[in-house]
């Protein structure tokens, strides 16, 4: 198996070396050009991290050359002064991964902050609201904290179209003049023609109207808001303003008017 990382280097500049020089070998006159490479660790071949440099000296004339640490007096005085005027640097490339990274992570933290920038404004609170009494649904409504879906339960008895109606869940909740029931049909809703479907609704309102509203006097409310749903989604939404009863999945923010006005984005 190959490894396909490890260290590279690369020429990073050449450059003749200013002021006075003499070669030690062949005495040739201001001949010297310096030339520094640079390492890198990669991986794939990717530039990662750089890490050291090497400068090498080489006389133009006799082609001798010189580590940094082997030049004579004269010669490493005028390397100083040449980098002092002119610095090496190294190219960016070199830390390609590195800054690959920082850029990922830059873009990152902008589109999380977009983001959530954007589900902030997006959010409706009535949402959060509708899905909290989804999960209140009962198969055994208490009657004294429920008792409209109590009644409800105990007035749909008949058998709808192949739904077993002793299997729904209920639940309902007042706000301001308004009663919100939901239903919950974990199976055989599907199954059922969408033209019979409409029949739950139809019976919740008449138990409502005829049986269940008189034995709970408080409630004295004519805004209802009706919700069936079974394991995936709503299916049959019926409000006073809008009903949506005739596909395999009714747009639940149908219910949303219950809790009131859409709150005004800041
Ligand atoms: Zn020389």
């Amino acid at each position: 198996m190959f490894i396909f990382f490890g260290t590279r280097s690369s020429k990073i500049k050449t450059r003749k070396l200013q002021g006075q020089t003499e070669c030690p070998y062949c005495q040739s006159q201001n001949s010297f050009f310096a030339t520094t490479f640079g390492k890198y660790f990669h991986i794939f071949w990717i530039p990662i991290l750089p890490f050291s440099k090497t400068t090498l000296v080489e006389c133009s004339h006799c082609k001798k050359t010189y580590h940094t640490n082997e030049l004579p007096e004269n010669i490493k005085r005028a390397l100083h002064k040449t980098d002092g005027q002119n610095p090496v640097k190294r190219p960016i490339w070199h830390s390609l991964g590195c800054l690959v990274v920082v850029a990922f992570f830059a873009l990152f933290t902008i589109l999380s902050v977009v983001g959530l920038l954007f589900y902030k404004t997006d959010k409706d609170e009535r949402e959060t609201l509708l899905l909290a009494d989804i999960e209140q649904l009962s198969n055994n409504p208490n009657q004294d904290t429920d008792a409209i879906s109590y009644h409800l339960k105990n007035c749909i008895i008949d058998e709808i179209d192949g739904i077993d109606t002793n299997e729904i869940e209920y639940y309902s909740k007042i706000n301001a003049g308004k009663l919100l029931v939901l239903l919950n049909i974990k199976k055989g809703l599907s199954l059922t023609e969408v033209t019979s479907r409409k029949q739950i609704v139809f019976a919740v309102e008449d138990c409502l109207k005829h049986y269940v509203l008189p034995e709970v006097p408080v409630v004295g409310t004519k805004q209802i808001y009706i919700g069936v749903k079974d394991i995936f989604s709503f299916v049959l939404i019926k409000t006073p303003d809008s009903e949506d009863m005739v596909g395999t999945f009714a747009d639940n923010k149908l219910l949303f008017p219950f809790y009131g006005d859409k709150p005004v984005e800041e």
